[in-house]
């Protein structure tokens, strides 16, 4: 028997319902703010997310699924939106367009990771970026659409965090001062903090094991030590951030997971909530990725919220999503030119825009009217022989049981009317 491989999932009929109402609420809220989709191939050159998510990160580390195609080119299942939508703006020299190009994605992201609840090895994403523009207006925009998308969701008790960690002028100085501190305390870091500290010390800040927690709470602050353009940026993003009336904590220990980051950093949790994977969207500001991608310099900021984390977001808070229509017509059959008779009115129904359910297998009336129930069709009709004959047909009303007998000829003008 084969399974569906660890880490994936398939999303059931039963189970689309939330995906279609999370789906049209995220092209609702971009079509608002004014954001267009993009939509880029699901495997790019390995070296984009190597160059761009940083070869430090758990990601490049151990996550990503590079595979070597038949011509020996090492391609990479997407681990994540941003990189792509960078080198979609460097390749078709987006910079020409009217700045800043707001754009949105809502993709499939591939990441090895150990499969839990809430943490798969294929999920899926809508994001939104904002390329070509630094003005902290633009870092309060993309942080307001995620907010109201999830209020238009209807989720609720959501804590947003927030966070600089500064730019190439300033971080350099923090991050040795970073380093000083907890080379002072190294034997009481966990193995993969140790190994990271000469290369990545900021990631040290969000390590999520007991022993190293403490540490991070009581290590220098990447706010204290901004320079004057950083601290300008943090100051009126949080002043734009009151008048949006978004609440936010700034969270010293958020760091974000990807090298690319500059300035602004954000996450929105559900409150209380303690697990790893609790988190279900996250975002911040890159200046230096198109460039670093060989597009001019060019600012920008995204967010990106895992869809999988809003269903088990929206199934914990019991939020009713609307339900899959039902057909409006069943048609039921007795006999060979009954059978004939209904195929050629099933089509005349859906023609003229009815969704129509056609009984099928030649059963009895009674088992073809169970199925018309399970269906869910408000309206059956039944074609018998005689009715062939007298060129008529039976017209049923499920819920009540009524019956009636109309022409043949009369039943798309009775049933676009009912
Ligand atoms: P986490 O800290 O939970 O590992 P992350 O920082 O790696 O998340 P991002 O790269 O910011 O996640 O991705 C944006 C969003 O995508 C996350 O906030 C989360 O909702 C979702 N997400 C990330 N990884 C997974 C995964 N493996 N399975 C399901 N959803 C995920
Ligand atoms: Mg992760």
């Amino acid at each position: 028997m084969y399974r569906a491989p660890r880490g994936t999932s398939d999303i059931l009929p039963r189970e689309q319902g939330y995906w279609s109402y999370i789906r049209q609420k995220a092209a609702a809220i971009c079509e608002l703010y004014s954001y267009q989709r993009i939509d880029t191939p699901t495997f790019e050159d390995a070296g984009l997310f190597v160059r761009s998510i940083g070869e430090e990160t758990d990601i490049v580390e151990k996550e990503m699924y590079t595979l070597e195609d038949r011509s020996g080119d090492k391609l990479t299942l997407r681990p994540e939106g941003t990189a792509s939508v960078c080198r979609a703006y460097v390749e078709h020299g987006m910079h020409t367009l009217p700045q800043p190009v707001r754009l949105y994605y809502d993709a499939a992201i591939f990441r090895y990771e150990r499969p839990q609840a809430g943490r798969y090895r294929e999920h899926h994403q809508f994001g939104v970026e904002a390329l070509g523009e630094i003005d902290p207006a633009l870092d309060a925009e993309i942080i307001d659409i995620a907010w109201q998308f999830y209020v238009n969701l209807g989720l609720d008790g959501l804590i947003l965090n927030l966070n600089s960690i500064g730019c190439n002028v300033c971080r350099p100085a923090y991050l040795d001062t970073l380093r000083g501190y907890y080379a002072q305390h190294l034997s009481m870091l966990c193995p993969d903090c140790q190994r990271r500290l000469a290369r990545n010390p900021l990631r040290l800040l969000d390590c999520k094991k007991a022993s190293c927690i403490p540490l991070a709470d009581q290590a220098p602050r990447s706010t204290d030590y901004l320079c004057g353009e950083c601290a300008d940026h943090f100051d009126q993003l949080e002043r734009y951030l009151a008048l949006l009336n978004l609440p936010f904590i700034v969270n010293h220990r958020l760091v974000r997971g990807l090298d690319y980051y500059t300035k602004t950093v954000f996450e929105i949790a559900p409150e209380g909530e303690v697990v790893a994977q609790a988190t279900i969207g996250a975002g911040g500001r890159y200046d230096n990725l198109i460039e670093q991608l060989g597009g001019k310099p060019t600012p920008a900021i995204g967010f990106a919220t895992g869809i999988e984390r809003l269903v088990l977001n929206l199934k914990k808070q019991k939020r009713a999503v609307p339900e899959p229509v039902s057909p409006s017509v069943f048609i039921a059959y007795l006999g060979q030119d009954a059978k004939e008779e209904a195929i050629k009115l099933v089509s005349l129904l859906r023609r003229s825009g009815l969704s129509v359910i056609l009984a099928c297998g030649d059963r009895s009336l009674k088992a073809q009217l169970k199925q018309a129930n399970s269906t869910g069709a408000r309206q059956a009709v039944i074609i018998g022989e005689d009715e062939i004959k007298r060129g008529t047909v039976v017209l049923r009303d499920m819920d009540k049981g009524e019956q009636q007998t109309i022409q043949l000829g009369e039943v798309v003008k009775v049933l676009s009317r009912s």
